[in-house]
């Protein structure tokens, strides 16, 4: 596999030099020069394989030559080991479970394929791989138990003081072994800046072996088109052909796979862009103007993005054609009170108790069956977490319904280990210059 950088198509590069990379130094985004199309003969029984045989035929297709297929399928086979179940809720609308991973979010897709390839090519005896991640949430739990106990690599992550729930907190601070947690008297943001700064910092670099475990490592969206596929086989069980797909979004990252996976041969008639009042790509369907703004403060916090990261990825695979883009892609927002009041909904109509940004896609997909009635698709909505992990996003009376995996009630009489640290670079610095 060869891939380009969105700023310089000429330069390619191979997949691990991109992994290593996350981002290319002319901060556009790799790509892969070719998007393979899978056999027509796969997908028409694509029925009869499982999650992990899936995943392995397209990893093949896309990454096959950068290592031999039986360790391609090692790493599959460790990190993809729990189900992506679609449950139907009537006959015209199914969920996409996709919290079934160790971090009980869609990110442990991408978290733990991402760990295993980067172990992988990190050959025996080369330096400790440290890997710095700021996280709003989500993404600190998935990076955490991806790497966890993986050789050779090092894990740091910087979380907002007072700003995760308690869950994401515990999936942060409980780990020990190779993961290691500051907390951050400040936003999101300043965890972010902190972050950046270190990957700039000279001196920092000529020390350790840093890299990011963001959402635009590509080997983070590579698995993230296995479940499209996935899902796609568990309706062709159903005898269902016709799918369209509706994604909770905020980087964009989940639904640009989707669209990959489209590109290599997945049946999908329309992909719904979801969002919360973060509504930059709605708008820009709406509008043809792309502009992005500061992200508000919203119920489904891991989509509260203004300027969505893999949204250059979505525009390339369209080569800039708006239009072209238009066609596959249609995108709603969603209120605050919307979403409270779509949780409320789904449990009352199907005994569904949904995260906030699971609701959100919900009402996606009801608000395109108002628009496209004569459609015969069954629409099919991601869930991309499990509700315990947002609980004062939930009505009262329907968080104390959730019943919480039995890992997270483990995890509670675990010590807690955590750095408290101000928003301070030389003091980040000096952190990561004294180990
Ligand atoms: C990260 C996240 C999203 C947004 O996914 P993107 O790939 O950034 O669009 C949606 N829901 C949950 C629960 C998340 O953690």
């Amino acid at each position: 596999m060869k891939l380009y950088s969105t700023n310089n198509p000429e330069q390619l590069v191979d997949f691990k030099t991109a992994v290593f990379n996350s981002m290319p130094l002319d901060k556009g985004l790799y790509m892969p020069a070719e998007i393979p199309r899978l056999s027509q003969a796969f997908l028409d029984n694509i029925g009869q394989y499982s999650l992990p045989e899936i995943a392995f035929e397209v990893a093949s297709a896309l990454i096959g030559d950068a290592m031999p297929a039986e360790d391609l399928k090692a790493i599959i086979d460790d990190a993809i080991s729990f189900e992506a179940p679609l449950k139907p809720l009537d006959k015209h609308t199914q969920v996409l479970e996709l919290f079934h991973g160790p971090s009980l979010a869609f990110k442990d897709f991408g978290a733990r394929f991402m760990s295993r390839v980067m172990s992988y090519f990190l050959r025996e005896g080369e330096q400790l791989l440290d890997v710095l991640v700021a996280t709003s949430g989500d993404t600190g739990g998935a990076v955490a138990l991806g790497f966890l106990g993986v050789p050779n690599t090092r894990v740091t992550i910087l979380f907002p003081k007072g700003k995760v729930s308690e869950i994401q907190e515990l999936q942060l601070c409980t780990n020990g072994q190779n993961i290691q947690v500051l907390e951050i008297a400040g936003t999101f943001d300043d965890c972010q800046q902190l972050v950046k700064e270190a990957f700039a910092d000279a001196e920092l670099n000529a020390r350790h072996r840093l890299t990011s475990a963001n959402s635009i490592n590509i080997a983070r969206l590579i698995p993230q088109t296995f479940y499209y596929f996935n899902a796609y086989s568990q309706l062709r069980r159903q005898g269902i052909e016709k799918m369209v797909v509706a994604v909770p979004s905020g980087n964009f990252g989940n639904i640009a796979a989707g669209l990959l996976a489209q590109r290599m041969g997945l049946p999908v008639e329309q992909f719904i862009a979801a969002t919360n009042a973060n509504d930059t790509v709605p708008r820009f369907l709406e509008t043809g103007v792309y502009e992005t703004r500061p992200s508000v403060q919203t119920y489904s916090n891991a989509m509260d993005v203004g300027a969505p990261s893999n949204w250059v990825r979505i525009m390339e695979l369209f080569k800039g054609d708006a239009e072209a883009l238009k066609q596959v892609l249609k995108g709603y927002r969603f209120t605050d009170d919307e979403t409270i009041d779509a949780i409320r909904r789904l449990h009352e109509l199907h005994g569904y108790i949904a995260c906030p940004h699971t609701a959100v896609a919900w009402l996606a997909t009801k608000a395109y069956k108002a628009e496209n009635s004569d459609s015969d698709a069954v629409c099919v909505f991601l869930s991309t977490a499990h509700p315990c992990k947002f609980p004062d996003a939930l009505p009262e009376d329907i968080a104390s319904k959730v019943v919480v995996p039995e890992e997270v009630k483990v995890m509670k009489d675990k010590p807690r280990q955590s750095t408290a640290m101000p928003v301070s670079f030389p003091q980040f610095k000096a952190y990561l210059m004294a180990r």
